[in-house]
């Protein structure tokens, strides 16, 4: 059987893998850049095990208070030694990427602080951790305001408004990386820290927190290598490589990070308790993994993106832009074509391929949203998934992918199941 054959089997005809060939060749560069950064990626990443002298007695598995748990505080410095950090708060009681950003925000700012966000509009989830969306237990309850500008239309920063809003009583800066559920470009390192320096111009001591997700080894360095005193992540994303069952990440400064570990345990306690149980080896692992599993989701995301433009959707970013993050977002323009579009997703899934996905009321979305993943590691989103909300432009974000075969996989069968459903022609 030719290679072919077996994507035919698949029910990938050969309109559709004839379009993936061709579209493989035209972003052959693109695809070897993100190799390229890959490598770059690996070394920081085992140069900072070897500095750490990372050894098998780091994996051992932690109960109780967990104090003196000596993988859990390697990795910590391992993490704080790639990102270029005084520290790093790394654990698996960290639930997810929205606890690490509550948790560097609770920690970090006291009742009478202002919140400001010069970027836009914070990640949909963070709404109600802020209280832009009343909520329980949110910032706004504890009398910490909140500030916020948008972007220029361009999506620029509109550094006019920036300099007025930044008040004697903002305490913290948010940043996010990615585009989350935006329509708007992702912002690159180099641009992160364009907008740094300026507000470091206007003061010099105010927090600036970046929310990480999605970004971590996409590009060469990180936000904390341009100025930020926080970057914030979740371990099922970017860094966890896949592996990591579960956990989020901060890496700061001294201060931000014992704020956070005294949040996160207790007062007096801090750093020193949490057990790690048994997910440390994963967690090195993933690590170990994260650069390479990332450049994977990068090439699938750029494959995606120049299939999709040439069956005649808006893609952003458009394959040959320099890339940001992980996702890849299309704007699909109907809710058929997005269910059709998740569909052949979850269809080349190894886990649930045998499943159709449909839109549920998701807690901390304001609308329904539609997800397909077959992830080994439940919602996973490094691991090949796409989801969006069923709202106009019915856009769907997909990102990650493990190895890169699989991602092209799932981009043709999602392309397939639109063509199957009579939603596309193809001459
Ligand atoms: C995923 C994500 C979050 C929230 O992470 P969860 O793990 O889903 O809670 C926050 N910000 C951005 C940009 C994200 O992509």
């Amino acid at each position: 059987m030719t290679k072919q054959d077996y994507y035919e089997q698949f029910g990938i005809s050969p309109k559709i893998y004839n379009l993936g060939e061709e579209c493989l060749a035209l972003c052959k560069d693109k695809l070897e850049k993100a190799d390229s950064i890959a490598e770059i990626n690996q070394c920081k990443v085992i140069s900072a095990m070897k500095e750490h002298r990372v050894n098998n007695g780091c994996f051992m598995q932690t109960n109780g208070y967990g104090y003196d748990d000596l993988g859990r505080d390697t990795l910590e410095k391992v993490y704080a030694s790639v990102f270029h950090t005084e520290d790093a708060l790394v654990r698996p009681q960290i639930t997810c990427g929205t606890h690490a950003l509550q948790l560097a925000l609770f920690s970090n700012l006291r009742p009478g602080d202002e919140l400001y966000a010069p970027a836009g509009k914070p990640y949909d989830t963070l709404e109600e951790v802020i209280g832009i969306r009343p909520s329980k237990g949110s910032l706004a309850e504890y009398g910490i305001t909140y500030r916020q500008t948008d972007l220029l239309p361009d999506g620029s920063f509109d550094y006019g408004e920036i300099r007025k809003n930044i008040r004697p009583n903002t305490k913290m800066i948010t940043i996010q990386r990615s585009k989350g559920y935006q329509v708007r470009p992702s912002f690159s390192v180099g641009q992160i820290g364009e907008l740094i320096s300026f507000i470091r111009e206007i003061k010099p001591d105010v927090i600036i927190m970046v929310d990480n997700c999605y970004g971590e080894f996409v590009e060469e360095i990180e936000p904390s290598d341009v100025g930020a005193d926080l970057v914030v992540g979740s371990l099922i994303k970017n860094p966890g490589g896949g592996l990591a069952p579960i956990g989020g990440y901060l890496c700061g400064t001294k201060e931000c990070i014992e704020n956070a570990a005294y949040r996160l345990t207790s007062p007096g306690l801090g750093k020193e308790v949490g057990a790690s149980l048994g997910v440390l080896q994963e967690f090195y692992q993933g690590f170990f993994l994260a650069p390479t599993v990332v450049a994977s989701a990068v090439k699938t995301a750029i494959f995606a993106a120049c299939v999709f433009e040439k069956l005649g959707f808006p893609v952003l970013p458009r394959w040959k832009e320099d890339r940001a993050d992980i996702i890849q977002s299309v704007t699909l323009r109907t809710p058929e074509a997005l269910n059709a579009f998740c569909a052949g997703i979850q269809y080349a899934s190894a886990v649930d391929g045998y499943v159709t996905p449909e839109a549920w009321d998701m807690p901390g979305y304001d609308s329904p949203v539609i997800m397909a993943a077959g992830a080994f590691v439940s919602g996973s989103s490094i691991e090949l998934s796409a989801d969006g909300p069923m709202r106009e432009p019915y856009a769907a974000y997909m990102q990650g992918a493990l190895t890169f075969s699989h991602g092209k996989l799932g981009v043709l069968s999602a392309a397939q199941m639109l063509l199957s459903r009579g939603l596309i022609n193809l001459e």
